[in-house]
């Protein structure tokens, strides 16, 4: 007799987990409910449609990193803007052209091999000087600055 109340009593503390861990299903259940529109919420951005660079057509899959073109603002790649910055200025050996910050670049020019002190020879300016652009505004805002 003394093991079947054993067993009976081991069958309740098995109901009473069983019922228990139905509860925590439903909570589960309901704490993914909430998520759903956070799910529906990154589809929607990863649905926009591809941004693509003004000067080489292609994707930019690195918006944190775009420039603003001349032309209408929109997106280039930095990598575009910094060819097309260079484009008509007659660099000498020494000199590169670099960001400098704040949307500009400038012809620079180099006082050592090691690359690491140079002057600002000429200022390119290349995006408007505080302009704010909607694409960069959203990609601020979707990484939370
Ligand atoms: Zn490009």
């Amino acid at each position: 007799m003394a093991d079947g109340n054993k067993d009976s009593r081991r069958r309740f503390g098995r109901r009473g987990r069983g019922r228990s861990g139905q509860r925590d299903g439903e909570r589960v259940a309901a704490k993914a409910g909430q998520a759903e529109p956070a799910e529906e919420a990154k589809s929607a951005l990863a649905d926009q449609p591809p941004v693509v660079c003004s000067i080489c057509e292609k994707q930019i899959f690195d918006l944190s990193s775009a420039l603003a073109g001349r032309d209408g603002g929109q997106p280039v790649h930095f990598d575009c803007a910094l060819a097309q910055a260079a484009v008509g200025e007659n660099l000498e050996p020494s000199e590169r052209v670099a960001y400098i910050g704040r949307g500009a670049f400038a012809v620079v020019e180099y006082r050592d091999k090691s690359m690491t002190a140079f002057t600002v020879k000429r200022r390119i300016q290349w995006e408007k000087e505080g302009e704010k652009f909607d694409w960069r505004k959203s990609i601020q805002h979707r990484m939370g600055l």
